[in-house]
Formats: C-alpha cells, sequence, structure tokens
C-alpha cells in the first residue's frame, strides 16, 4: 500500500505497532497491534477490523485498573 503522507513515496508494510489510546480519559497503551508501516516517513494505519477489536477490549476492559494490554484478535 503506497504512504498517503504527502511527499512521501514508502511503501506500507505490515508490521505491529505499540498504540496508545485514550479512553474514559485513561491512557490506555496497547502492545502488539498489527498495522501498515510506513518504513520512510513511520505512518501507521490501522484496520477497520483492528479498531473494532480495539474498541471491544477496552471496553471489556472498562473496569480494569490495568493500563497497559496486549492486543489479541
Ligand atoms: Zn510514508
Amino acid at each position: 500500500m503506497a504512504c498517503k503522507t504527502p511527499g512521501c513515496t514508502g511503501e506500507h508494510g505490515a508490521g505491529t505497532i505499540r498504540h496508545t489510546v485514550l479512553y474514559q480519559e485513561r491512557s490506555i497503551v496497547l502492545h502488539n497491534v498489527p498495522a501498515d508501516i510506513c518504513p520512510d516517513c513511520g505512518d501507521v494505519v490501522l484496520t477497520e477490523e483492528t479498531t473494532i477489536v480495539i474498541e471491544d477490549l477496552l471496553r471489556t476492559n472498562a473496569g480494569s485498573p490495568e493500563t497497559v494490554f496486549v492486543y489479541e484478535a
């Protein structure tokens, strides 16, 4: 997938990232999140499926004091 960052000619490749999201005023860190990553500028794209899994994970753990999770599809 070609990178959408203006001026960048990188090609995104599949990888995993550490993804931080703000949820209920808490900063949640997710490890091992699959993403398409540009090796040139570092632009990251999450698929719709991945964001749905993340939302489910956040909802499931809404009452947990934990702020670090490992992504599991
Ligand atoms: Zn790029």
